[in-house]
């Protein structure tokens, strides 16, 4: 059996440093919830002063022609950088616990649970191969079936995992923002600028709320910006692709049935929902409502 080496007071910075670090599984940062949002900070067991270069954050060499200069610790700088990159995302404080990957659960008593193994699969080889420009994706299927979730997990492991910049957003809380600024005086730019310019953008529950005029003309800012810059967007949304046939109970399940009725495209128009299309991969999350039971 492996016993951990680690023990506290027993060992030096650099020793702690280098050994396997049980607290954070060797990755140097540790996820917790704050007020609103996830936040990951430096792993105080291994990486709370950097022995690589003393805490310092930068580290001197000598180049070929004698010069000597600083360049930032390639130990502590590409964490602290993807650190950052996760606490920018701003992923909802609920999903700090168990939205990585290897934490998603797609069986409840050794039985799948609707497609989620697939959707998870597909999700998780999405996050990994990602680069600049992919197309996004949207994850669509009725309430309660996870995607939420796995959005999470994506923008999660894009971040402090590879260090991409990434927004995530909640679709319904973007409008009460944008309502506020309209009240303080406070320009809407402030807002929709880093929402609009994210290089990953996930907006969850795209179509929720009202569907007038001035929200359709905020999804409509942000989707034909972002399509015109070529950025990645990710979303979930609760709507179906195709209206549900009103006697069919298969097709009402996880769905409320003002909502069976509406389909993604009648929310956000027919000219939003063909961009999407281009934009992005529609994945179908097919799973009984986990908030049911
Ligand atoms: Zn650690
Ligand atoms: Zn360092």
């Amino acid at each position: 059996m492996l016993v951990s080496r680690f023990v506290e007071g027993t060992m030096s910075a650099p020793e702690a440093q280098n050994a396997y670090c049980q607290r954070c599984s060797g990755a140097h940062y540790l996820i917790s919830a704050a007020r609103d949002f996830c936040v990951a900070k430096r792993c105080p067991d291994c990486l709370e002063v950097c022995s690589t270069c003393d805490g310092m954050g930068f580290q001197y060499f000598v180049d070929d022609n004698g010069y000597s200069f600083a360049r930032p610790c390639p130990t502590c700088g590409p964490v602290d950088t993807r650190i950052q990159k996760f606490n920018d995302a701003r992923i909802p404080a609920k999903y700090a616990s168990n939205s990585a990957f290897d934490q998603f659960e797609y069986r409840k008593d050794g039985k799948a649970i609707g497609n989620l193994q697939k959707v998870h699969l597909k999700l998780y080889k999405y996050a990994t191969e990602y680069a600049p420009g992919a197309p996004g994706l949207v994850l669509w299927g009725g309430v309660g079936t996870g995607k939420t979730h796995l959005l999470a997990s994506v923008i999660r492991h894009l971040t402090i995992e590879k260090g991409v910049s990434a927004r995530f957003i909640e679709f319904t809380h973007l409008l009460s923002q944008i309502r506020e600024t309209y009240e303080t005086g406070v320009g809407e730019t402030t807002v929709m600028a880093p929402v609009i310019n994210a290089e990953v953008l996930a907006i969850d529950e795209l179509g929720k709320g009202r569907a007038n005029d001035w929200q359709t003309s905020v999804i409509d800012e942000i989707i034909s910006k972002r399509y015109n810059a070529g950025l990645t967007t990710l979303a979930t949304t609760n709507y179906p692709l195709t209206a549900a046939n009103p006697d069919d109970a298969a097709d009402l399940a996880g769905m409320k049935k003002a909502m069976a009725q509406e389909t993604l495209s009648s929310r956000v128009g027919d000219r939003i929902f063909s961009r999407l299309q281009e934009m992005a991969e529609f994945v179908h999350v097919s799973a009984p409502d986990f908030r049911a039971g």
